[in-house]
């Protein structure tokens, strides 16, 4: 068997099925606008999503033909369950019984796309592998995109940001998300419509928080992978400045728009995988791109190096190299043999071959 690292854990959030008074949240500010707008944003909320995709969207789709209106944007306030392939699974803190694949796949694929922009935010039950990969936020399949471990975007001049303990002097409204779409009892509450007034010109496309950016930058030095405790100074401490804000603007060339950059990078669920594909880790090339361009240290790279026993080349890269060779994309190995995957698939292959220091 392949050694299976214990996955990077995000900060833990809420899960619906404990009491509603630790229901997870996603928080949304307005941004003042000065015109009179009758513009309406058609917002739809989903409560856990539990890998239900498919399910998710064609409620929606109908709703959407009960209504007389398209949804511009879906946010799934956590357990959204992004499992790429069967190796996935094993990231995932539920027990057995509860423990299946889900639709994502086909949407991280491209066998489908979703319909609507979508943003979730990390549960107590995520593949923490592929979480982890894009610390910062990013882009999971095509359309559909998470908020990282504590993160603030915007989207039509409103503020989405995960809910957090450090969460620095934003004045919200907030919602409390709904039940689970697989609990049939509660089939019409898992989903919620709701309309907020944008300003006629409204930015329809996902943009980073230039405050946020600000802070991540301002506080960069805390970024560690230590298993020491790390004391956080006063929050006021790093309450960004004018001239942080100057500065992270300039290095964005003040465009803000979060680019439409998705990368597959674990292989994609194929219908003949076993089951115990080896569960790797990726460098993601969104969280390189973000982080060089914001100059700050990239927790993925710290967690990848790290971690060198069971790093994977991501899929776009042995594609690539495939592509060249004009052999067939990725074999990974036949069946359920759990170590034999071959060296190829291994970023460092002398560490993946070496014996593990004998337990105590
Ligand atoms: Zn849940």
């Amino acid at each position: 068997m392949a050694s299976v690292p214990p996955p990077p854990i995000p900060p833990q959030l809420s899960h619906s099925d404990e009491p509603s008074s630790k229901k997870t949240r996603i928080e949304t500010k307005t941004i003042p606008t000065t015109k009179h707008s009758q513009r309406q944003l058609h917002l739809a909320v989903a409560g856990c999503s539990h890998g239900e995709m498919d399910y998710i969207y064609s409620t929606l789709a109908k709703m959407e033909r009960n209504r007389g209106y398209k949804f511009d944007l879906l946010i799934c306030c956590g357990d959204y369950q992004a499992l790429r392939n069967n190796a996935d699974i094993n990231t995932i803190n539920v027990p057995h019984k509860h423990r299946k694949l889900g639709t994502f796949h086909q949407y991280y694929s491209g066998e489908k796309v979703a319909p609507i922009l979508t943003i979730f935010i990390g549960g107590n039950h995520e593949a923490t592998g592929f979480m982890a990969e894009l610390p910062y936020g990013g882009w999971v399949a095509p359309n559909i995109y998470y908020l990282g471990f504590a993160s603030v975007v915007q989207f039509a001049g409103l503020q989405a940001k995960v809910p957090h303990e450090n969460a620095i002097g934003f004045e919200e409204t907030k919602f409390v998300a709904l039940d689970k779409p697989n609990d049939q009892k509660k089939f019409n509450k898992f989903l919620e419509a709701i309309d907020i007034p944008i300003a006629e010109d409204a930015c329809m496309e996902l943009q980073y928080d230039p405050v946020w950016l600000a802070i991540l930058k301002a506080t960069d030095e805390l970024t560690s992978i230590s298993r020491h405790n790390v004391y956080l100074p006063d929050a006021a401490s790093f309450k960004p400045t004018s001239e942080a804000a100057e500065s992270v603007k300039a290095l964005f060339d003040g465009e803000f728009t979060i680019p439409r950059n998705f990368q597959p990078t674990a292989p994609p669920y194929r219908q003949n995988e076993g089951k115990n594909e080896p569960c790797l880790y990726y460098r993601n090339p969104q969280t390189t791109e973000f982080c060089d361009k914001l100059g700050i240290t990239n927790l993925n790279r710290l967690l990848y190096e790290a971690n060198n026993e069971c790093n994977g080349i991501p899929f776009i890269e042995l594609a690539a190299r495939a592509n060249a060779d004009g052999t067939e994309v990725i074999d990974v190995g036949d069946d359920d043999s759990g170590d034999e995957y071959g060296e190829e698939f291994f970023a460092s292959s002398s560490t993946a071959t070496e014996p593990l220091p004998e337990a105590e």
